[in-house]
């Protein structure tokens, strides 16, 4: 089933989460000048045009980015995340916006190296066409967990993988348990990044359970929300889990979450950073 199209989710306050999180693992990889990978397993379109009509019918990217990209007070460790918004709309008006595989690459260094898999027949050959001809990256119409088994460990032996996928079906969140415990016996070492949403929290609990049985050490949960839980209003929150974060990435969250929920949901919201497991 795929049925899930993100270009009506793009910039949402959700995306602005997971883009914050994921440049900072990234900014942070680029401390040392050995090169890392960034393997993004559901990478969807790549750049969303805000003009586009599924943009504009939901309206999301409003109250996400479009209430923080041209704040003069934002914490500076986002930076680099708001730089890649404002490369792509030089004037004042907020156009486009980067998905992860945008994000990621405006961030690489020469020596770094991407990889990205999408399976969607519409948002695949978008994702070819924004980034053909880009040597550092290498673009599958293939399943992202099976190309995530097949790439690991890369030979850099550093990096992160971001796992993004829709959870249409509640077999997903099981899916993301399996494809860590597979994940960590080829490459221990590497970030993981795991988006999530909160629909139901209990499917939330079913991966922090999950990856906890799985016996492996510092997992690191940050969660945002607009909302109060309620299994009646569509995703109310969403948050990312990060198995070895860099360990910068707590304290970074610690001083960013309450800046952005001032902004995004300062009367509704929530936020959090806890360790599911630490070290
Ligand atoms: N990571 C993107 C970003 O932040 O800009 C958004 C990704 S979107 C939440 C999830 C994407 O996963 C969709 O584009 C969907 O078509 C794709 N997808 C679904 N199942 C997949 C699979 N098994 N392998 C790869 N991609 C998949």
């Amino acid at each position: 089933m795929l049925s899930y199209r993100h270009s009506f989710h793009a910039g949402n306050h959700a995306d602005v989460l997971k883009h914050i999180v994921q440049s900072l693992i990234i900014e942070s990889l680029k401390q040392k000048d050995k090169a890392f990978v960034y393997h993004d397993t559901h990478s969807g379109a790549g750049r969303y045009d805000l003009s586009d009509e599924r943009a504009e019918k939901t309206g999301e990217y409003k109250e996400g980015i479009g209430l923080i990209w041209e704040s003069d007070d934002a914490p500076e460790a986002i930076k680099p995340y708001l730089d890649t918004i404002r490369a792509l709309n030089q004037s004042n008006k907020l156009r486009y916006y980067p998905g992860s595989p945008k994000v990621g690459l405006s961030l690489l260094r020469e020596q770094d190296r991407a990889i990205f898999t999408e399976l969607h027949p519409s948002d695949f050959p978008l994702l070819l066409q924004e980034f053909r001809g880009d040597r550092q990256v290498k673009m599958y119409k293939e399943d992202g967990y099976a190309r995530l088994k097949a790439s690991l460990p890369p030979k850099e032996r550093r990096g992160v993988v971001l796992i993004d996928p829709p959870y249409e079906l509640k077999h997903e969140y099981q899916d993301v348990v399996d494809a860590i415990d597979e994940s960590v016996k080829r490459w221990a070492t590497g970030t993981y990044a795991i988006w999530y949403p909160v629909v139901y929290r209990k499917n939330i609990d079913l991966i922090t359970k999950g990856l906890e049985k799985l016996g492996i050490r510092k997992i690191l949960q940050i969660e945002l929300g607009v909302a109060e839980d309620s299994e009646e209003r569509g995703m109310t929150a969403s948050g990312m889990i990060v198995i070895n974060p860099p360990w910068t990435l707590e304290a970074q969250m610690k001083e960013i979450l309450p800046w952005l929920q001032s902004k995004i949901a300062p009367e509704t919201g929530h936020q959090f950073v806890q360790w599911v497991v630490p070290e």
